[in-house]
């Protein structure tokens, strides 16, 4: 395909396959894929673990305290295919996607510093182009200037047992009622929140994946990116 190298922003609700579809089209253009949602999973798991989020309550003034103390980076992992995520140093891609960080994570990235502080990285990574990064507000507000936008959703009962299945291979231990609340709730928050919600940008395609295969959705992509670069 055309070497131009482009920005792809893929948003959209809560475990509907963001991460997996952007990985592969990123493999497929030999581009760099950046997942987010880690970016504030990352964030959550150090609040929590540092004491900024006891019995569900989230500090918002500890947690705006502490953000100069957290330093996010990614390094890539060929195994995965994909980048980990590091918090000072440690690896955290096994930890940040629990129930429990799943269940902070809307809080903790509805306050406007942490926001103000992963945007601009997020915008730094993004810079030369040759990136997909997948998130909430990556066609909205970091990189609304961005070629291809991408909006994606489907059925959430559909999400939740793919999220469900996901969650039990690992053996963490969920219940289906568990998973959906969740997905629910975290669409509500994160489209309700007053800093960046969740939207569709004007010039973003809808992609609903709820009865699409992987390889659909690849072929999907293929006739919208070759329109996009006039191939
Ligand atoms: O994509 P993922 O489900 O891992 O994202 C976790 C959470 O991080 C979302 O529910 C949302 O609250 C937040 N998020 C965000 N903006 C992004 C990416 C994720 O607010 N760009």
């Amino acid at each position: 395909m055309d070497n131009k190298r482009i920005i792809i922003a893929i948003d959209g609700h809560s475990s509907c396959g963001k991460s997996t579809f952007a990985k592969a089209i990123a493999a497929r253009l030999g581009y760099i894929f950046i997942d987010t949602g880690a970016m504030y999973r990352a964030v959550t798991l150090y609040a929590l673990e540092h004491g900024a989020i006891a019995m569900g309550i989230v500090d918002e003034e500890r947690i705006e305290a502490m953000l100069g103390d957290i330093e996010i980076s990614f390094r890539f992992n060929s195994e995965r295919g994909a980048s980990d995520i590091y918090v000072n140093g440690d690896l955290v891609e096994g930890k940040i996607r629990t129930i429990e960080v799943s269940n902070c994570v809307s809080a903790v990235s509805s306050i406007g510093a942490v926001r103000r502080k992963l945007v601009a990285m997020q915008q730094q990574m993004g810079r030369n182009g040759g990136v997909v990064m997948d998130g909430r507000d990556i066609g909205t507000v970091v990189f609304p200037t961005a070629e291809l936008k991408i909006y994606m959703t489907a059925d959430p009962m559909v999400r939740a047992e793919r999220r469900y299945k996901e969650l039990t291979a690992k053996g963490d231990s969920v219940t289906l009622e568990e998973v959906y609340e969740n997905v629910v709730s975290r669409d509500k928050a994160d489209m309700s929140r007053a800093i960046s919600p969740l939207r569709k940008a004007d010039d973003a395609i809808v992609l609903d994946n709820s009865a699409m295969s992987v390889e659909e959705q690849m072929a999907w992509f293929d006739e919208q990116y070759r329109r996009v670069i006039g191939a």
